[in-house]
């Protein structure tokens, strides 16, 4: 499967500020959390490519879910709405002092503020304690062929992370609210807040990060493109979809 480049001006909003009026909650990362990003932004630095792929494979996953539950429940999903992935990339060729940005977007089932906090706050996941036991003896560079590094993969070429998520609705909660996971690379908490946009998504995830200077090249197109043919095209069951000069 090939992904698609469309030169688009889409007038999407981008998430870039904190809440606005919203009471954020401040959180502090689990400790694990906290070594286990300091490992995977110290010691990945050459591999940092591999972002991409944790990205486009957690939002894969996020869209497999959705696809078994409405099959199971064919009321909570609008079997016409379209399951897929979007790389869109945000930059001002003129203006180099506009911070690059790159937003993944997937149709999947979504986080609860509940699953935000838990799912990229602590580390849910038992391959995480095995890589972080290994790590500390070891070149992680070796390690994340046996391990994924995940979601905190996104800090090797972001300095902030936004992670806008919603929901499927369920019979308990039929309109779910659209909240956003705020992280910055050199903090050792997160927030998570009411999405100032409102429901921008239908349900699915929006991974917005704000490209690290020294990683603007993952707002080209050609680059995200080569990446996504090497190593998401052939391991990704839904479309993929690149949009780039926003
Ligand atoms: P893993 O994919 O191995 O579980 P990750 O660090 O990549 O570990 O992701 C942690 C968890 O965060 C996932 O298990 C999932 O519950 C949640 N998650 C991450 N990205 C998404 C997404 N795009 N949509 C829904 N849930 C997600
Ligand atoms: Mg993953």
């Amino acid at each position: 499967l090939s992904a698609l480049v469309l030169a688009a001006s889409l007038a999407s909003r981008v998430l870039a500020q904190e809440a606005e009026g919203a009471t954020p909650e401040k959180l502090e990362f689990q400790s694990d959390v906290a070594r286990l990003r300091k490992i995977v932004i110290n010691s990945l630095y050459s591999h940092r490519d591999v972002f991409l792929r944790e990205l486009i494979s957690n939002a894969n996953d996020a869209i497999e879910k959705l696809r078994l539950t409405a099959l199971k429940d064919k009321s909570l999903v609008d079997p016409d709405k379209p399951l897929n992935i979007t790389l869109k990339m945000v930059k001002d060729e003129e203006d180099e002092s506009v911070q690059r940005k790159l937003i993944i977007t997937d149709t999947g089932i979504g986080m609860a503020p509940e699953e935000l906090k838990a799912n990229l706050g602590t580390l849910a996941k038992s391959g995480t304690s095995e890589f972080l036991a290994k790590a500390d003896g070891e070149n992680a560079g070796n390690l994340i062929g046996q391990f994924g590094v995940g979601f905190y993969s996104s800090f090797l070429v972001a300095s902030h992370v936004y992670v806008a998520s919603r929901s499927l609705p369920t019979a308990e909660n039929p309109n779910p609210v659209q909240h956003v996971f705020s992280s910055d690379a050199e903090e050792g908490s997160f927030e998570v807040y009411l999405d100032p946009r409102g429901n921008t998504l239908e349900h699915g995830t929006e991974i917005t990060l704000i490209l690290k200077k020294d990683a603007k090249e993952y707002a080209e197109s050609a680059t995200i493109q080569n990446l996504v043919e090497k190593h998401s095209a052939f391991s990704t069951t839904f479309p993929i979809f690149l949009f780039d000069r926003l």
